[in-house]
């Protein structure tokens, strides 16, 4: 009996016929290690049913020696796409034929589209962010003020340069390696030459995680975004120090682990505004089906489906 919720690189590269010998044929899938958690087959088959779309979407369990061979065994196993998940984001860049002009500025792909056997990169990561924080707190990024705790990591930088191209007002991009922060303040530099109304600070800097100079920012700020891997288990440290947090700030984490996150316990407890990752979750999603299929999302049909998994 074959499981069509997960395969290995194995699967994908010894025995291609199996993905199109279940009904309906498997079709798309997310590759990641680990990937059994992923919530993304849930809404994403939700999404494929309600569209009438004959295809299922699964987990493709990769290790990342056995990740360039499984995404090029994509098209041969009847693939029409992919996303891609921790840790291969970066090595989904490098593997594609082409990726668009934001996935290559993000550093990384999460999303594959398969065209006349061709592998096509883009990233919905940040894209997917902007609209939960449109949704969450009813704020566009690009009037806002953004410190970004996280920005070296691999969504950390898909957001910076989100954030950068929506325009946002001023960007804080804090960092636990400064030095990987560096290159991309440099990078994202002409988005934040002209004036806007900021007060007496600078658009754009980059500073190490430190209380003082967090809260020298954060006075000079409306969202903080976690986009660290901190808060994804309980017995994590606090991302921040609950003192940092106020009841003007607007706070966003990526982490979606079912519960509440402790920065958003403290943020609440602080009187914040806070929303956790299961808006951006969503709506990458959501993106990653409109490139695949070229329609519009029922983007509904997926919330509900993945508000199920909670
Ligand atoms: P990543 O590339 O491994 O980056 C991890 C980031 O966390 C780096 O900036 C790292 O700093 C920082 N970090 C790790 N441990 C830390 C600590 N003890 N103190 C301070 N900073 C620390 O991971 P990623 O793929 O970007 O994922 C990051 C988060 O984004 C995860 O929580 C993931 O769930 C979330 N995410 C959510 C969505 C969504 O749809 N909601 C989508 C993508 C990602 P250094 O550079 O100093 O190591």
């Amino acid at each position: 009996m074959i499981d069509p919720d997960i395969f290995s690189a194995e699967d994908l590269v010894s025995n291609p016929e199996k993905f199109s010998s279940i009904e309906p044929a498997i079709r798309l899938g997310v590759i990641g290690d680990p990937v059994a958690h992923s919530r993304s087959p849930v809404f994403q088959n939700a999404a494929l049913a309600a569209s009438g779309i004959p295809a299922r979407y699964t987990r493709l369990h990769v290790p990342p020696e056995r990740f360039v061979d499984a995404v090029r065994a994509l098209p041969r196993a009847g693939f029409l796409g992919a996303n891609v998940t921790i840790p291969h984001k970066a090595a989904a860049l490098a593997v594609v034929d082409e990726a668009d002009d934001y996935a290559r500025a993000s550093g990384s792909v999460n999303t594959i589209v398969i065209l006349g056997g061709k592998l096509h990169g883009f990233n919905t990561d940040g894209p997917g962010l902007v609209r939960a924080i449109r949704e969450e707190f009813s704020v566009d990024v690009r009037d806002l003020r953004v410190v970004l705790l996280g920005a070296g990591g691999g969504a950390g930088r898909a957001i910076a340069v989100q954030c950068a191209r929506e325009r946002c007002e001023r960007l804080v991009l804090v960092n636990r390696s400064l030095e990987k922060i560096e290159a991309l303040k440099k990078d994202l530099a002409p988005f934040f030459q002209s004036e806007h109304v900021s007060g007496p600070v600078e658009r754009l800097v980059a500073i190490p995680f430190e209380d003082e100079a967090l809260r020298r920012e954060l006075e000079n700020a409306d969202i903080l975004i976690n986009a660290t891997s901190l808060g994804m288990s309980r017995l994590d440290p606090p991302v921040i120090s609950p003192s940092l947090l106020t009841p003007n700030q607007l706070v966003y984490d990526t982490v979606y682990s079912g519960g509440m996150s402790r920065l958003i316990e403290d943020a609440s407890a602080a009187g914040a505004r806070c929303a956790n990752g299961l808006g951006m979750l969503l709506h990458q999603g959501a993106l990653s089906f409109e490139i695949w299929f070229n329609r519009p999302a029922p983007l509904e049909v997926m919330r509900r489906a993945l508000l199920s998994t909670i």
